[in-house]
């Protein structure tokens, strides 16, 4: 392997070939010709620029896009032309997309292919559709009269369609049955009622074309307006930076984003909100329309790549000067580009788990870099990068701390499951769990129970006194495998399943397992008149199921909802007072280092669904380690103490933020061939570091990965760490190049993940 190269793939400058795409549509982005760069533009020509070419037998002139500088030419040298020259002038859009996808491939590893179909939308044949709404058929009186009668009868769907219509009318089917969450039998009944009817209409498709906009800003306090005049006048001065936003839910973070996004398309430039899908709630998506009228379009998952493409084009069209929606919003190609917020920022899923494994975060400090533009993220329990990073002065930190209408945070308890065992109950739902649960379909109030499905890794437990066993090298907790031994998946080091807790004695050591299905049977036998509701990904596999149980929930259809932490996030039951979090442990010891940043998030946000309406909330919290401080500061709520100890012990055991990591994936149809491979490829790397050309560098494993076959493919994985970023880069450059050069790997996965949130 070469560990000294003095040019590098990707790298701007000095490259003597250039990977060329004419057309920018998704069809042909497969198709990549090879230009020789002249030598007067091997200085210039970096990833993104446009340039002339000629092209096909003819010559004729024609432009393209470099996706790809290299050294090595993947033709007949004599048969490659020279690129004639960069179009000067304006730079398109696509231009910088290509970039940042150049960017991407180089920071995150995968082919450029990957990364330019992540950041260019697909082109297809739009089919024209026809768009429904429903429409308010009562006049204002008529609709209030209406409006009592349904709360008397206590038909709660029916007077919450009807609210939500008094507010704004008419409404896109789609939000109502979908972040409204109204069966079509709601509507249609309403219906017969004359209450509404439903209007079709042929359309552009703009999800929010015919509802009307209000001007309905709100006055900031003096806290909101602090940090917003502070972001502005930077923003103003041309000086752009990544602000940190530390809120606590409620704290108004929502209306500073629509304050700055108000101010930044005022001054004709555009802005991407990023918000967690399943916290893309109709309540949020309604604000910024109410304020931003038809001037903003929205992105979900379940649009098809035609209606994504639609609102791209809208967008580089300038027809809409706001975008929101999940991480793939953040490749909207906004020509003059000002702002970047991200909402919730701590959220997993704003990293990707497909090629390119990309960070949104990252990847948009670095879009905003290319744009002139700035990044604000907000959120209540910030992930410890992001924190960490305002500690050093690489964002700015901003806070708000007070809660709006000052509503106090709800009442959190601990339950030390060790002294149930103790006390003789066996059963997942402690007494005191079981008393409040009682006292609440007593006083017809709602009860969410909640229980982390990460966590079924496999680690094991004692149920007397807590013990986890855990590796004595990275302090992680090891897995169970099915051969009985306990396995870490970082360095690979194994021991036999004990018997009894090499702690206390005790013989109640074994896997935690207590899935939803379960806890459901549990609760129906305890509680055989209360009407249950479960969510896990069973419950909601088929696309409606998900919606129809929120819908029943938030209609008061039960008494009960039971889930994993799909039920934790984003949604608001105001009459919801009592949440239970059966076995806070189980994502504590999560196989990785984020287990007690997890469950922190975790705990916090479970908390944040108690008491959000009158009524106060309690919640309670049932562990085997009452005294773990992670479980301690989310009672507390108190995030900054929570960093400080958690930052102590990953500057510790140097793992990100405090220094980086970079996952290597090997994996192959062969458990041998998986095996040796890791083990060459890993000994290629502690040689080199041997011989001194590379130091600073710890390399641990291989290991078997945390799921170590999946559909006959075996898999086993390296890690890397080391302080700085850009030394991992190489080691994968070269790593890449090692194997995309050597035959006996031509069968094999090979990927990296930098940073992993979950491991292959
Ligand atoms: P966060 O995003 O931090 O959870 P929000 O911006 O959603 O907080 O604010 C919480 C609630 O308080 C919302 O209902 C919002 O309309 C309201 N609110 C926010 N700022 C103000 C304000 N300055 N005056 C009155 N109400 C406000
Ligand atoms: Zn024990
Ligand atoms: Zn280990």
């Amino acid at each position: 392997m070469n560990w000294h190269r003095k040019k590098k793939t990707g790298d701007a400058g000095m490259a003597e070939y250039a990977n060329i795409v004419i057309d920018i549509s998704h069809e042909k982005l497969d198709k990549v010709f090879q230009y020789r760069v002249p030598e007067h533009l091997q200085q210039k020509l970096a990833v993104g620029m446009q340039v002339e070419i000629p092209f096909g037998a003819g010559g004729r002139k024609t432009t393209g896009y470099v996706v790809e500088l290299t050294d090595t030419p993947e033709y007949d040298t004599a048969k490659i032309k020279d690129l004639e020259g960069l179009v000067e002038g304006s730079i398109p859009i696509e231009s910088q997309l290509i970039a940042l996808a150049g960017w991407m491939r180089k920071n995150y590893g995968g082919t450029m292919n990957h990364a330019l179909k992540t950041v260019l939308p697909v082109k297809q044949k739009a089919k024209e559709k026809k768009q429904r709404f429903v429409v308010l058929e009562l006049s204002s009186e008529q609709a209030k009269e209406q409006l009592a009668l349904f709360e008397k009868k206590n038909h709660k769907a029916r007077a919450r369609l009807l609210g939500a219509l008094m507010e704004q009318s008419p409404l896109p089917y789609e939000v109502v049955t979908g972040k409204l969450n109204m069966t079509a039998s709601v509507i249609r009944a309403m219906g017969e009622l004359g209450i509404l009817h439903v209007e079709e209409k042929r359309m552009y498709r703009n999800p929010f074309e015919g509802m009307k906009k209000e001007n309905r800003s709100i006055k900031l306090n003096e806290q909101q307006q602090e940090i917003t005049d502070r972001i502005w006048q930077e923003f103003e001065q041309g000086h752009h930076h990544t602000w940190l936003i530390h809120g606590v839910t409620g704290s108004g973070k929502t209306a500073v984003y629509i304050e700055l996004i108000e101010k930044v398309t005022a001054s004709g430039r555009q802005a991407i909100v990023l918000i967690p899908e399943i916290a893309l709630t109709y309540q949020t998506v309604m604000r910024f329309y109410q304020r931003f009228g038809d001037r903003v379009s929205i992105l979900n998952s379940k649009m098809s790549p035609g209606e994504r493409y639609d609102q791209f084009e809208r967008a580089k069209r300038g027809d809409v000067d706001v975008m929101i929606g999940p991480r793939s919003a953040l490749f909207t190609p906004f020509s003059n580009l000002g702002i970047i917020i991200i909402d919730e920022e701590h959220e997993t899923s704003y990293k990707s788990e497909t090629l390119p494994r990309y960070h949104a975060r990252e990847t948009a400090i670095e879009r905003a870099k290319m744009a002139g533009a700035s990044v604000v993220l907000g959120s209540a329990t910030p992930s410890l990068d992001s924190y960490y990073r305002g500690m050093t002065g690489e964002y700015i930190l901003l806070k708000l701390e007070k809660r709006i209408e000052e509503k106090p945070l709800p009442r959190c308890e601990i339950v030390d499951l060790r002294e149930e065992l103790k006390q003789g109950n066996r059963s997942i739902l402690s007494e005191r769990l079981q008393e409040l649960m009682k006292d609440r379909l007593e006083q017809k109030q709602q009860i969410m129970l909640f229980i982390n499905r990460r966590g079924m890794a496999g680690f094991v437990s004692c149920r007397a006194c807590g013990h986890v066993l855990t590796c004595p090298h990275c302090d992680v907790a090891l897995s169970q495998h099915n051969n009985g031994k306990m396995v870490c998946h970082y360095c690979g080091h194994e021991e036999a399943a004990p018997k009894v807790c090499p702690e206390c004695g005790s013989g109640y050591i074994s896997g935690f397992k207590a899935g939803t299905q379960k806890i459901e049977e549990i609760v129906k036998k305890k509680f055989p008149e209360a009407r249950v509701l479960r969510m896990d990904f069973d419950t909601t596999r088929n696309k409606e199921g998900h919606e129809k149980i929120l819908s029943a929930f938030a209609n008061q259809e039960a008494d009960i909802l039971i889930g994993t932490q799909m039920i934790v996030k984003g949604h608001d039951f105001p009459n919801v007072t009592l949440v239970g979090v059966l076995a806070a442990d189980l994502s504590l010891y999560v196989s990785d280092y984020h287990g007690a940043e997890r469950t922190f998030q975790l705990l916090t946000q479970a908390a944040g669904r108690a008491g959000r309406g009158a009524l106060p909330g309690e919640v309670v919290i049932q562990t085997y380690h009452p005294e773990h401080y992670c479980i301690e500061l989310a009672k507390e709520q108190d995030y900054v103490r929570f960093y400080e100890t958690e930052i102590a012990l990953r500057s510790m055991m140097n793992y990100p933020p405090c220094g980086h990591m970079m996952v290597m994936l090997v994996a192959s149809g062969d458990e041998m061939t998986a095996a040796l491979s890791a083990e060459l490829l890993s000994k290629k790397v502690r040689k080199a570091q041997e011989d001194g050309k590379i130091s600073g560098l710890s390399v641990i494993g291989p290991a078997s990965a945390s799921v170590a076959k999946v559909k006959d493919i075996y898999k086993k994985v390296i890690y890397f760490k080391h302080a700085d970023y850009q030394e991992l880069v190489k080691i994968k450059d070269v790593l890449e190049r090692f194997v995309s050069t050597h035959r006996e790997f031509a069968n094999m996965v090979i990927q990296f993940d930098f940073n992993p949130m979950s491991g292959f």
